[in-house]
């Protein structure tokens, strides 16, 4: 059966805008950059991750290896007090005694945000849910253990993993997604919101947990190809040769990757494309400095309305408008349709779902962000 799409596709999508606006280049420039995209606007710059450099990339740190300590102080997060975040230091101590991939952490966290408020729930009489009960509302009908092993923490904790284990692919899947196929809840969309909290506790916890991923059992920050806990990836793995909004270039709203012709690129998170076309008065051959617009480009929607955008693409992409991607899917190959003086990959991160040059930032530090920084991967 065909997958309705999600519902926070529909209120973002405005008016159809056209994205690229043209660039006036002096005829006898000569270019030395590779050159794309280039607003004719300068943005309005907003939001801390716009104004940040690559000097603040380095700070983000992708967690420790010692096993977070679940006796102590524990301070509060957002709305979560010492208690709750000891219950989320448990779940997280558990994943870690299991070897569950910190992306694990994230959706364990996430998902007993939803079903408990990270309160260890006893019997709650006439407002109980079924026979519900603990972090995750595990029933001891429903074969999940009796009560009283569900009342640990540690036990409900390790329930929730051997099934989330046993999810085909579940590090590949969107968070809500991985959680409802756990969990069978009622209300499968709302365990989405809780992930960037219970990413910002792991982080707090194990000092960016969730942004790693776990290699020959030590956390580091992904590699092309690796998929952080945050569920992101790089799309290519190659160096920015040309970066965000340089002074020479104070509208390029992306950062140019440079990789080969045809090399394939990949989606940087899951989430369903939102535009798939030639934007250029044509892509049947390479584009040149003097062409205008983003030549075959994609743009893909992710949760947290994120949207990435990747332009320049050699041939038709591989994806089409209301497809649903999974984070490290092939959607094209890098080319140099549209505006642009060579094969590399045009990238851009946009956030508030705004499509236009107003919600770009600077993709180095939100990649970084996401443990997924963008860069030849380290060999
Ligand atoms: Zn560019």
């Amino acid at each position: 059966m065909k997958t309705p799409l999600p519902s926070y596709v529909a209120p973002l999508r405005g008016p159809k805008k056209r994205l690229i606006r043209p660039v006036v280049l002096a005829g006898t420039t000569t270019v030395l950059a590779l050159l794309c995209c280039a607003g004719a606007v300068v943005a309005i710059i907003f939001g801390d991750l716009a104004n940040q450099g690559s000097d603040l990339t380095s700070a983000m740190t992708c967690g420790n290896n010692s096993q977070v300590v679940v006796n102590g102080e524990f301070e509060r997060v957002g709305s979560y007090g010492p208690t709750q975040i000891r219950n989320a230091a448990i779940i997280v101590q558990t994943g870690q005694k299991l070897q569950i991939p910190p992306r694990g952490w994230v959706i364990a966290v996430a998902t007993a945000m939803q079903e408990s408020s990270l309160n260890n729930h006893g019997h709650l009489g006439d407002r109980n849910d079924h026979d519900s009960l603990g972090l995750f509302q595990q029933r001891p009908s429903q074969g999940w253990g009796t009560a009283e092993q569900i009342m640990n923490p540690e036990y409900s904790s390790t329930k929730f993993y051997n099934k989330l284990l046993a999810v085909p692919n579940w590090e590949l899947l969107p968070l809500t997604v991985a959680a409802q196929r756990v969990q069978i809840s009622a209300y499968p969309n709302a365990y989405a919101k809780h992930e960037p909290i219970a990413t910002q506790i792991v982080n707090k916890l194990t000092g960016g947990g969730g942004r790693a991923v776990l290699v020959n059992g030590k956390l580091r920050c992904a590699g092309f190809g690796q998929i952080a806990a945050s569920g992101w990836t790089a799309p290519v793995g190659a160096n920015v040769v040309s970066a965000f909004r340089t002074s020479q270039r104070p509208s390029h709203h992306g950062v140019d990757l440079g990789s080969a012709r045809l090399t394939p690129i990949i989606a940087a998170a899951s989430g369903v494309v939102i535009d798939s076309r030639c934007d250029s008065v044509t892509c049947a051959q390479d584009g040149s400095p003097f062409m205008r617009g983003c030549g075959w480009m994609v743009e893909i929607l992710h949760a947290e309305q994120v949207i990435t955008r990747y332009c320049h693409m050699n041939t038709r992409p591989a994806v089409k408008v209301g497809d649903r991607v999974t984070v490290g899917q092939v959607i094209g190959i890098v080319g140099t349709t549209g505006n642009s003086s060579g094969p590399h990959l045009h990238f851009e991160v946009h956030l508030d779902g705004d499509e236009s040059s107003r919600g770009a930032v600077n993709p180095e530090v939100f990649m970084a962000s996401k443990g997924a920084p963008l860069g030849t991967p380290v060999v």
